[in-house]
């Protein structure tokens, strides 16, 4: 087995644990492998091991691995896009992203809908909240989530499944505890609204440092990069 599909299987079980320490069946959770900055080597041998779920950040990235990594059966692999969308590179990710992870207002929302129009697909997503209100980061504020998803569900062409959030790095995943669980308390009064074109079944939370909270917190789909693949060299 390669350390790729070694540390994968390692992320499983760790999850299977999780799940069953919170009474959750194992099913509920999708672990998206984050292989930004990675070789296509590396996300080779975790399809040919039988993963599909993948996640980058970069239109760019996404859009050249979506088309130049195919499984056996020559099929493309599910491709999430988690990271800030700017609007001129919207149509990069439109209808190759399985799952667009990052819409954190209206803005991207729009563009993204458009594209949606004009391709005739209809595109998931999720909505960003910056869930801890760091300046530094993206995402809607959690006051305004409400009538932003009201609003996005009303575009053309999209489907608003849930939402998403990047919690704060911490030395103790359990300082993000309260995190998760605002988001998870958040999307469920959402699901309860049975909003059109937003059934917010999906929670997309917890990292590498994390994931394990916030699987045990709802976490319906979490997203992995460095306990998967190593640690990411930006340098090169
Ligand atoms: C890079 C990235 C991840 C993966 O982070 P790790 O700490 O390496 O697991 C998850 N989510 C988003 C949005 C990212 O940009």
């Amino acid at each position: 087995m390669t350390m790729v599909v070694n540390n994968y299987r390692e992320i499983e079980k760790r999850v299977a644990a999780a799940c069953e320490r919170a009474g959750r069946n194992r099913s509920e959770v999708t672990i998206v492998a984050v292989s930004k900055t990675k070789p296509d080597e590396m996300v080779e041998e975790l399809a040919a091991a039988g993963v599909r779920d993948f996640g980058e950040n970069k239109p760019q990235e996404l859009m050249r691995k979506h088309d130049g990594i195919l499984t056996d059966e020559g099929e493309p692999l599910r491709w999430h896009m988690i990271g800030n969308l700017q609007t001129n590179k919207v149509k990069m990710v439109v209808g190759k992203a399985c799952l667009i992870h990052s819409v954190p207002s209206l803005h991207t929302a729009e563009a993204v809908s458009k594209e949606a129009v004009k391709k005739g697909v209809v595109v998931p997503v999720l909505i960003e909240i910056n869930i801890a209100e760091e300046e530094t980061k993206h995402g809607a504020d959690a006051a305004e989530t409400e009538n932003l998803v009201r609003t996005i569900a009303a575009l053309p062409n999209l489907s608003v499944k849930g939402l998403m959030a990047i919690a704060p790095p911490v030395e103790d995943p359990e300082e993000n505890r309260g995190y998760f669980k605002s988001l998870r308390r958040m999307r469920d009064r959402l699901r309860a609204e049975n909003i059109g074109n937003a059934p917010m079944t999906e929670l997309s939370m917890g990292m590498t440092g994390d994931f394990e909270v916030a699987v045990e917190e709802g976490a319906t789909i979490v997203r992995v990069g460095t306990a998967i693949f190593g640690a990411r060299d930006y340098s090169v």
